[in-house]
């Protein structure tokens, strides 16, 4: 059983009716079954859910996922800027780099870190050698 509360669009009167289903409200409808209770008006409709109030949490939860987001923005690019100056931007040949480092460990002790891009596929491979990887977030620098 469901409830809806209808009104009627000749004198808006407004009141409760229980129905099978919604199949059964809309069945009830299209054959004009659904009469106004105060003056047997057929224009009766459905009213909708208090809209208002999911409008209203949805807008305060963008907000505050807005300032959120703006927060997260932030660091990333503090955490871009540090690894800027102390790592060394080797681009799509991070695959590469990564294990020149890592089987040539005593050469390049002294080397800087490296940062980069690699698909998922030279990721997966990378740590199945044993080779540590991190992902971090990234945002594209529009200054370049
Ligand atoms: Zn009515």
């Amino acid at each position: 059983m469901i409830k809806y509360k209808l009104i009627c669009k000749k004198c808006n009167h407004t009141f409760d009716s229980w129905f099978a289903s919604s199949k059964e409200y809309e069945k009830l409808k299209k054959r004009s079954f659904l009469n106004c209770i105060n003056c047997d008006s057929k224009k009766v409709e459905k009213t909708l859910m208090a809209p208002k109030l999911i409008n209203k949490f949805k807008k305060q939860t963008d907000e505050h996922n807005l300032s959120k987001l703006k927060k997260i923005d932030k660091k990333i690019k503090e955490y871009q800027k540090f690894i800027k100056e102390n790592f060394k931007y080797v681009g799509k040949n991070f695959a590469y780099e990564a294990r020149s480092i890592h089987y040539n460990n005593e050469k390049n002790k002294n080397s800087k870190g490296i940062y980069g891009t690699a698909t998922k596929l030279d990721l997966k491979e990378l740590n199945d050698e044993g080779i540590k990887t991190e992902m971090i977030p990234w945002l594209e620098d529009k200054n370049n």
